[in-house]
């Protein structure tokens, strides 16, 4: 009984009731997490040209399109700050309390009090030379310097009432250094979802034209991890567990499938993969030019993730949950 004809594979999948049975659901919208770039100023949503459906909005038509946002159930936000001014050589807006970002959650946060809302901490998008963190004598990236100031823009993120932060900078020792100023501060339960393992990826293209946030000089490949060396990629995450990391995260996520299932079997953190805007852009390019059909595109690729076993999905798919996955 172990071979056809007695097993019969196609019985289990003959109706779409069969397969809704067998079949895993699909993950409900509370899974998910928005990337938002706010700027400053007032009445603008700027479309982002590679990425159709996302805008630069200011914090009042943030606010706006944030209400079917949440209303179809989405768990949360994690925000992004674009500049044109304030930029410097260590990047000091970025922890200003009076700054966009800091002033963007509390504004959120007395709307919907419900959000979650995590903010990204890193220095590039307000250093003037693009950089995640300031630059020595030599012009490269001195990490233990930077591990200062990145505390500061954690806590002030925190201050401004945001549950949780997302430091991307990829500074070694920045989860623990991050998690030893919050819990001096008093914020012991504020959520460090690190970006614990970030490869080096051409998938960033989009993210950059919508952050502004291209390096002047050089390239990230030094701080951020090789696709060519898994075995570097995973210590990263497990590092990040050892310095007090509540979230892991991956990204880009498509790509690096044996990444997120391998820590989602090593580790017992919730694991989040970071569906990039090169994710975003390819199916979106794919059906405007009629190449395939969006909804079943996305769908298809978010249950890759899923079955990969990701937790939590930081996805610019979240504003589009419904159209998306209503119909299924
Ligand atoms: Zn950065």
């Amino acid at each position: 009984m172990s071979s056809f004809p007695d097993v019969r594979l196609r019985r289990l999948r003959r109706t779409k009731s069969l397969r809704n049975m067998t079949g895993l659901p699909f993950p409900g919208p509370e899974k998910f997490i928005w990337p938002v770039f706010i700027i400053e100023g007032k009445n603008q949503k700027i479309p982002i040209n590679s990425m159709p459906g996302q805008y630069r909005y200011t914090i009042d038509t943030l606010i706006v399109s944030l209400e079917p946002v949440i209303s179809s159930g989405t768990g949360g936000i994690l925000l992004f700050g674009v500049l044109d001014n304030h930029k410097d050589s260590t990047g000091k807006y970025a922890f200003d309390d009076k700054g966009l970002v800091q002033q963007a959650v509390r504004e959120l946060k007395s709307h919907y009090p419900e959000l979650i809302i995590f903010t990204d901490v890193c220095l590039c998008a307000y250093t003037d030379h693009g950089h995640c963190g300031v630059l020595n004598k030599y012009g490269d990236v001195d990490n233990d310097q930077t591990l200062d100031l990145l505390d500061k823009v954690a806590l002030s993120h925190v201050s401004a009432g945001a549950d949780g932060i997302a430091p991307s900078a990829m500074m070694d020792g920045q989860v623990l250094s991050i998690r030893n100023a919050l819990d001096n501060e008093g914020f012991v339960n504020s959520i460090i979802m690190s970006y614990s393992t970030k490869f080096a990826s051409a998938l960033y293209g989009p993210f950059r034209e919508a952050a502004l946030s291209k390096p002047g000089t050089g390239d990230r490949q030094s701080c951020q991890a090789s696709y060519r060396d898994g075995h570097l990629a995973l210590r990263e995450s497990y590092a990040d567990i050892d310095e007090g990391a509540d979230i892991l995260m991956v990204k880009p996520s498509l790509f690096y499938l044996d990444i997120i299932s391998k820590l989602r079997e090593t580790c017992s953190l919730p694991v989040a993969a970071y569906n990039v805007s090169g994710e975003y852009s390819m199916l979106a390019a794919s059906s405007q030019n009629g190449w395939g059909d969006l909804n079943s595109l996305v769908q298809e690729s978010i249950m890759a993730l899923y079955r990969s076993g990701t937790d939590i999905f930081v996805s610019y798919w979240a504003n589009q949950y419904s159209e998306i996955f209503g119909t299924h």
